[in-house]
């Protein structure tokens, strides 16, 4: 979902907006109307729980029924996340994700149970639900990660049905880029809303689940952080779980969730090992980081949440205390 319909989408919604913490810096601010209380960062937690990057209602909702339902942590994020790959309307997952620069939708994705088995798709092709071919890898295949036509195949081998996943909104999006860019391969700031997804089921176990057509009008053959276990996800079910959403590469470089759920692991709260991980990226010597936006968000064992990114708009849905709510983040905007 484009940020600037998002924030919209946001204050029409019919889940409350909530702000956390203390803002450092905002870039994109939501308008008066959509000016909301601010709540101090969860101390108290309670199980079943999901999380998910950015605002998407609808997909906590699928996952908060199965895990209500009795359903374990695995099958609620994976369920969650097909909802937005369904959803033509969002641009950055599944069918109607924006292509490359050459009109190919590609699709990443990956998933990661409570014992820490993990599966992955890349650069996916004509099959919407990446998530669940992931977890098909993860299941039926002595491997972890599959790509490209090889992906595709087994993906029909397990009874996926191949779709043209290039809408014709996502269409004339490109065909309008291509004039308005002079086909220069520019990283694009603006379209990059990957769903992760994160659940802590009744019994305490923790799954997580992402998914993306990555960055709109990326090269050809690009692969982001997303489908890369302890990059894009990771699970540790003694400690937490991380889900990043952003610009893959600077994700990659610090191999941001694996080091989020670490972080954890050495006392820190989500919240903390959050903004630690963001500051590696924006700490190091000559970073960009005005030009881009990383987000993360994680849980501990508890369900105690964090969520922090740079320096833009940036926010998490949780279900969690009957409550399914957006969340907007705190972010580092120091220049
Ligand atoms: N992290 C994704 C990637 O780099 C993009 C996104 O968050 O939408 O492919």
């Amino acid at each position: 979902m484009k940020r600037r319909n998002f924030i919209k989408n946001a204050a029409l919604s019919s889940a409350g907006l909530v702000v956390g913490g203390s803002m450092v810096g905002c870039v994109e601010n939501p308008s008066e109307e959509n000016k909301t209380e601010l709540v101090a960062p969860t101390t108290k937690a309670s199980l079943p729980m999901v999380i998910a990057t950015w605002h998407v209602i609808d997909a906590t909702a699928k996952a908060m029924e199965v895990l209500q339902a009795g359903g374990n942590a695995l099958d609620a994020v994976e369920q969650g996340c097909r909802v937005e790959e369904a959803n033509e309307k969002g641009q950055s997952v599944g069918k109607g994700g924006l292509p490359d620069r050459d009109g190919n939708v590609t699709l990443d994705a990956c998933i990661m149970d409570k014992h820490g088995n993990c599966g992955s798709v890349v650069y996916l092709q004509n099959i919407t639900h990446a998530v669940s071919v992931a977890r098909k890898v993860m299941e039926n295949t002595p491997h972890v990660m599959l790509a490209g036509e090889g992906a595709k195949q087994f993906a029909i081998s397990e009874g996926f049905k191949p779709e043209d996943l290039l809408t014709e909104a996502s269409k004339e999006a490109w065909e309008k880029w291509k004039v308005e860019s002079k086909y220069k391969p520019i990283i694009n700031i603006e379209n990059h809303d990957t769903i992760g997804m994160l659940a802590i089921d009744k019994n305490g176990d923790i799954s997580g689940a992402c998914t993306t057509s990555g960055l709109a009008y990326k090269l050809g053959g690009r692969v982001g952080d997303s489908p890369i276990i302890g990059s894009g996800l990771f699970v540790d079910n003694e400690i937490g779980a991380c889900v990043a959403t952003g610009l893959g590469e600077e994700v990659v470089k610090t191999v941001g969730s694996f080091l989020v759920v670490e972080l954890i692991r050495q006392g820190k709260t989500p919240q903390e090992a959050c903004e630690e991980a963001i500051s590696r990226i924006v700490n190091k010597p000559n970073s960009n980081f005005t030009d881009f936006q990383v987000g993360y968000i994680a849980v501990n064992k508890k369900g105690e949440t964090g969520s922090y990114a740079i320096h833009q708009w940036f926010s998490m849905t949780k279900f969690q205390d009957g409550k399914n709510e957006q969340i907007q983040s705190d972010f580092f905007n120091k220049v």
